[in-house]
């Protein structure tokens, strides 16, 4: 299909040949560059400022495309998936400054959220280079040194660079979870 983009769905949509539940479209209706939209997301390349836009709705269970699906576009920002074009007009003319605050701070929690989980694991990463290369201490006292506090756990691991990295893995870099201590903790007593 070359380059295109994904629109996920929330909730997912029911395909209207088979039943199954289909939770995505891949789309060319934008300008493709494989990038990944929900609802709330301003679109890159809309065709249109404000209006609605159909796509052919594939469904990857029984492989039928019958099915169409509306976007509905307010100033290039995808503010909903429809079924029908109707609703999706209807849709552009009932857009609410609650719903773009709404938005807004769903993105700026999301920008925070990458912010920290990169802060850390660049912190962590330049306390590791520091200890491995024995900046600012060195040898026995290096281990008790207390700038090295925050990364304990890993450099008495077997694999300190290892332990670092699953440390600071996400379940799914788009997930709102993130691995938390106790999920850590579980996994190594289960597994
Ligand atoms: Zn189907």
């Amino acid at each position: 299909m070359g380059i295109f983009d994904t629109v996920y769905f929330e909730p997912p949509r029911t395909c209207s040949q088979c039943g199954a539940s289909i939770s995505e479209v891949q789309t060319k209706a934008f300008d493709p560059g494989l990038r990944e939209y929900r609802v709330g997301d301003v679109v890159y390349g809309s065709p249109m400022l404000s209006g609605v836009l159909g796509e052919d709705l594939y469904c990857p269970h029984c492989n039928s495309s019958k099915q169409k699906i509306y976007f509905s576009m307010w100033h290039t920002l995808l503010i909903g998936v429809y079924d029908s074009e109707e609703s999706a007009e209807a849709r552009v003319g009932s857009v609410d400054r609650a719903e773009l605050l709404d938005y807004l701070v769903h993105h700026q929690s999301e920008a925070l959220r990458w912010h920290d989980r990169f802060s850390r694991l660049y912190g962590e990463l330049q306390n590791f280079h520091d200890y491995q290369t024995g900046r600012n201490s060195s040898g026995a006292t290096r281990r008790e040194n207390p700038m090295f506090f925050r990364i304990r756990e890993y450099v008495d691991a077997e694999d300190p660079l290892g332990e670092l990295v699953r440390a600071n893995k996400p379940i799914n870099p788009e997930d709102e979870t993130e691995v938390s201590r106790e999920d850590e903790q579980r996994d190594e007593e289960t597994g």
